[in-house]
């Protein structure tokens, strides 16, 4: 945006315009947002569709601001990054999401695996394999019940992604690749990497049925998925008819609406625990 100086010439404000301004505001809200307890999880199923029993839970953060209200995911994980504030809510949502899974079994809830995202801004620095470590230490959870999930453009866009990924398989988490199928990564690639899920893209489930390349596509992805011998995850299931047709073509595991929308600790907790005694 340009906003006109005092002597006539043209300079170039970006804060100075709506969004900018906007930005500023919600830049200084999102740094505080931790200290001031308004950043949450939410944590969304992932069932076995045969048996309809929870294999695991992705945790997604939230965040209620007074200020601005709700603000959604999509908005503040970019601009956490861009203001280098992605390390410590990251790091914030590491240790909240394994010590939930540890506070849900003293309950009497047993969550197999809690799936974190992660950002690309995360790997920049050496530092994700040790705090990975360090969360682990704390939180007495088994690396093998934590599976960290990457977009292919993470993969493909961070430099030494490979030997990051590699230093976190070293400590015995898991690694899931989400949003597959929307991004870049080669299959040569792929088969070097030490990941053991794949997790197809809601926007090739969604139109399931009525889009047959999308059919195709998820089918495709599902035996890629058994030719490298990775488990496969349907994301944004919605219809018990797209829970079908995964089933059908080889794979078990899904999350969508259709299982859960992402939900507070604690009604999780009630939804599956008391399923689990019924
Ligand atoms: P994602 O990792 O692909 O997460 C799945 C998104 O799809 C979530 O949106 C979830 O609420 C939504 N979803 C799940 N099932 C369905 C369904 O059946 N139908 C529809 N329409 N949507 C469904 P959400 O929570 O708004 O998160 C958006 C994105 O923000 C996430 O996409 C992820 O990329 C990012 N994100 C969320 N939490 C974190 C986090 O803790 N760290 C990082 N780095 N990124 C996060
Ligand atoms: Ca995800
Ligand atoms: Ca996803
Ligand atoms: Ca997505």
């Amino acid at each position: 945006a340009k906003a006109r100086g005092r002597n006539g010439y043209q300079l170039y404000a970006p804060s100075m315009d709506g969004d900018g301004a906007e930005r500023l505001r919600m830049e200084g809200l999102l740094r505080r947002a931790i200290e001031r307890d308004e950043i949450r999880l939410h944590y969304q199923p992932q069932v076995d569709i045969e048996t309809g029993r929870l294999t695991g839970a992705e945790a997604l953060v939230r965040w209620h601001s007074p200020e601005l209200g709700h603000v959604p995911p999509v908005r503040f994980i970019p601009l956490a990054e861009d203001i280098g504030f992605i390390g410590q809510l990251g790091a914030w949502v590491l240790e909240e999401a394994c010590r939930q899974v540890v506070c849900w079994e003293a309950a009497g809830l047993y969550v197999p695996k809690i799936a974190v995202n992660l950002s690309g801004r995360q790997f920049d620095r050496g530092s994700l394999a040790p705090l990975v470590a360090r969360v682990l230490a704390d939180t007495g959870l088994a690396p093998q019940r934590l599976q960290l999930e990457v977009t292919e453009s993470v993969i493909m866009n961070t430099a030494d992604a490979l030997q990051y990924i590699n230093d976190l398989h070293a400590l015995g988490v898991e690694l899931a690749i989400d949003d597959f199928g929307t991004g870049y990564s080669s299959l040569a690639y792929l088969k070097q990497l030490p990941v053991q899920t794949l997790k197809i893209d809601r926007s090739f489930i969604k139109d399931i049925p009525a889009d047959k390349d999308d059919e195709a596509i998820a089918i495709a992805i599902v035996q890629l998925g058994k030719s490298l011998d990775l488990a496969v995850i349907g994301e944004g299931v919605e219809t018990a008819e797209q829970a079908a047709f995964l089933l059908r073509h080889g794979c078990r595991r899904a999350q969508g609406y259709l299982y859960g929308r992402p939900m507070a600790p604690g009604e999780l907790l009630d939804t599956w625990r008391e399923d689990d005694a019924g």
